[in-house]
């Protein structure tokens, strides 16, 4: 069961408002919003959010349908010239990232009212956006378009801004200066990371989605670090408690093999639910509030847990696999990944409910 803590999002969104004023924050809840749930997470922030920000035009319409009314961003999804009449007539604002757009884009008609674009620099992360010497151009045919609001936003993204003294992001900074120097329009550069780490860059709007949730992708450091709240809590039970041999090998493929007889313990979740198969023997799950390493391969349905260090655990006893009191980014460098990847994971066997 995930518990996604409302009050949780609601305090990390000020902190992130307070923490990048005067900077104004779009919460990033694209991909159901880091799997917190779309229409949840924007209906516990609808009051405090002056902007959305999401991948896919799908997502945009998911918050107007549920009565939405803010600025939603969508970063990504104008994929065909269709997308630009239902963007109208939604009222989102679309990310501009390729030449093959601007056709489009010159047939948008006014009368449906002016599309609100932002223009995307690519000034180092190589994946989406305009060479920074194609902007000044782009720029002024995207004014000159009938179709298009005149105030053309002008956004990049970090490829590292976790790396608080790496010169890739100071580098990239650079380039965006240098590429929209004299060009008019709000400009939106920095992630969470950079919110925390790069003040320079917090510029007109910052883009926010990690820190929203209370994750945090900086080495070592946990959102909590920052003084934000992590939003989901993923529980289960424990369903059986096996007391196995000295020598004996546990779960598939036989991957650790006890040094001693000692409990094992079974818990009711696995990669069908969203926990990572990654995740190594020594992952730290919490049985009732007692760290135990986790034990042998993720299964499907089912997890399997040094019960060595809770001698007193029963059959029954919950099980936390992340949370407030177990950093999702602790289990994350575990698996081999980052907390993002968990929260985004949970699959649909998954109940939410909400505190
Ligand atoms: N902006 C863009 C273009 C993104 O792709 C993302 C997420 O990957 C974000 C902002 C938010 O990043 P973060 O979740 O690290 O705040």
């Amino acid at each position: 069961m995930a518990t996604i803590h409302l009050g949780a999002l609601r305090h990390n969104l000020a902190r992130l408002k307070a923490w990048a004023a005067p900077a104004r924050v779009m919460a990033v809840v694209k991909a159901d919003a880091y799997g917190h749930g779309l229409e949840r997470v924007a209906r516990a922030l609808d009051a405090d959010a002056e902007a959305f920000a999401v991948a896919a035009l799908g997502d945009g319409l998911r918050l107007r349908a549920a009565g939405h009314r803010q600025r939603i961003v969508v970063l990504s999804g104008l994929d065909q010239p269709a997308d630009i009449a239902e963007m109208q007539r939604l009222g989102l604002e679309a990310a501009i990232h390729h030449e093959a757009q601007l056709p489009w884009l010159a047939e948008a008609q006014a009368a449906r009212g002016r599309l609100r674009v932002w223009l995307k620099i690519d000034s180092g992360m190589h994946r989406l956006g305009f060479a920074p010497e194609r902007v000044p151009a782009i720029h002024a045919r995207l004014r000159a378009m009938p179709g298009i609001d005149p105030e053309i936003g002008l956004m990049t993204h970090f490829a590292e801004s976790e790396h608080f003294a790496g010169e890739a992001t100071a580098a990239q900074i650079a380039r965006f200066q240098a590429a929209t120097a004299g060009l008019e329009g709000p400009r939106s550069l920095a992630n969470s990371a950079a919110v925390v780490g790069w003040p320079q860059a917090h510029a007109d709007w910052v883009r926010t989605g990690g820190l929203l949730y209370g994750l945090s992708v900086v080495e070592g450091r946990n959102g909590a670090d920052f003084g934000f709240r992590p939003a989901m809590t993923l529980r289960t039970r424990l369903i059986a408690i096996n007391h196995i041999r000295r020598g004996e090998r546990i779960g598939y493929n036989g991957t650790w093999q006890c040094p001693e007889d000692m409990p094992v313990g079974v818990a009711a979740i696995g990669y069908g639910d969203g926990y990572p198969r990654s995740a190594r023997s020594g992952t730290p799950v919490l049985v009732g509030d007692v760290c135990v390493p986790l034990i042998g391969r993720v299964s499907m349905d089912l997890i399997t847990l040094d019960l060595r260090p809770a001698p007193a655990a029963r059959v029954g006893d919950p099980v936390t696999l992340w949370g407030p009191e177990l950093p999702a980014e602790r289990v994350a460098a575990h698996a081999g990944t980052i907390a993002y990847d968990l929260t985004c994971g949970m699959t649909r066997r998954v109940l939410f409910v909400e505190d």
